[in-house]
């Protein structure tokens, strides 16, 4: 029999497949994590062949973006995974004071944020500083709060890849954009493309919010520390990371995790933790919300 990987290179290239890969660099919790194979997607084709490479070798398929909304609590990931790196973009005229922006679903959202900004197209600015890629940021219709914007605000239109491999375009009312939500989360549709309305304005303007979002963040979030992004949802608008804190979780620590000491719905790994004391700490988290509060947590981070 032919091994998969011979298999797997057939539709992705020679040396491309890497087998047992070590999954934590490319984890902001940099849980320890091993891909049975492991590719690299640098093109939309890529990322299509990948896709029916999986489904013709009925191989589980997982896409990682930057990483940074996961907790892998799991040891070894069967099946091919794939690591987002097509990144591309365009931009064009929409009328007299919009652009459209077209963007490759592997762009990594802050580095989007500031061309953007200095440009004065106002639409993600204040998305500067937030981790990973704008597939991931769509998928989980990632948020600021101050004011209050989404990624899937501006969004016009994306290109999907459907869970049988075929390519399909659709607007934004077909991602039922909601607080941390977008359909894909049911679908597992792959974004590979999306189209942005971008409203022209004075740089100025847009360099003042992207900086305003990234002092804050500075100022409230753990940095140079290895962790996902807040770990539980907020419940019907009060801020998760309130309860916690008024918990008096702060800097609870259980093995290798603790709650950070600037954001209480941030954990902080701090190397070499056991998934155990993870699940031990989130467990501890829950409970003790709920015994306060009577609140249910619901995690926003996905764990796997
Ligand atoms: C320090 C820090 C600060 C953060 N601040 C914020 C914040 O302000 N607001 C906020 O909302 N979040 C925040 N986060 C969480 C996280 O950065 C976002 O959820 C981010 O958008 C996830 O993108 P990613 O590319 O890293 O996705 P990943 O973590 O790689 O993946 C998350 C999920 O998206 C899926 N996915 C990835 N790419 C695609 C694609 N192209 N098509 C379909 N599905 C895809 C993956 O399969 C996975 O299921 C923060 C995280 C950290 C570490």
């Amino acid at each position: 029999m032919i091994k998969s990987i011979t298999k797997l290179e057939k539709y992705l290239g020679t040396g491309r497949i890497k087998k047992n890969f070590d999954l934590s660099p490319y984890l902001t919790l940099r849980t320890h994590a091993h891909a049975q194979y492991f590719f690299e997607a640098e093109t939309e084709e890529d990322l299509v062949a990948a896709k029916k490479a999986s489904l013709n070798l009925r191989l589980a398929f997982f896409l990682l973006g930057g990483g940074s909304n996961l907790a892998i609590l799991k040891k070894n990931l069967r099946g091919l995974v794939v690591r987002n790196k097509f990144i591309g973009k365009k931009i064009g005229s929409l009328d007299k004071n919009h652009v459209k922006l077209t963007v490759s679903s592997g762009y990594p959202i802050t580095k989007l944020a500031k061309e953007l900004a200095e440009l004065g197209y106002q639409g993600l600015e204040y998305h500067l500083g937030l981790p990973g890629t704008v597939g991931g940021a769509i998928y989980m219709n990632s948020k600021w709060t101050k004011p209050l914007s989404y990624v899937g605000d501006n969004l016009i239109s994306a290109k999907l890849l459907n869970a049988k491999g075929n390519v399909k375009i659709v607007d934004r009312a077909y991602f039922e954009f909601a607080y941390d939500r977008s359909i894909l989360q049911k679908t597992n549709e792959i974004v590979l493309s999306a189209d942005f309305k971008l409203k022209k304005t004075d740089p100025k303007n847009t360099l003042a919010h992207a900086k305003f979002s990234q002092r804050y963040r500075r100022e409230t979030q753990p940095v140079g520390q290895f962790c996902s992004g807040c770990f539980f949802r907020n419940v019907n608008g009060v801020s998760a990371g309130k309860l916690i804190d008024q918990a008096g979780l702060k800097s609870k620590k259980v093995g290798q995790f603790h709650v950070s000491e600037k954001h209480a719905n941030f954990i902080i790994h701090d190397g070499n933790g056991k998934p155990e004391d993870l699940k031990t700490l989130l467990k501890l988290m829950k409970t003790k919300v709920k015994d306060k509060f009577g609140v249910e947590l619901k995690e926003e981070v996905i764990l796997i």
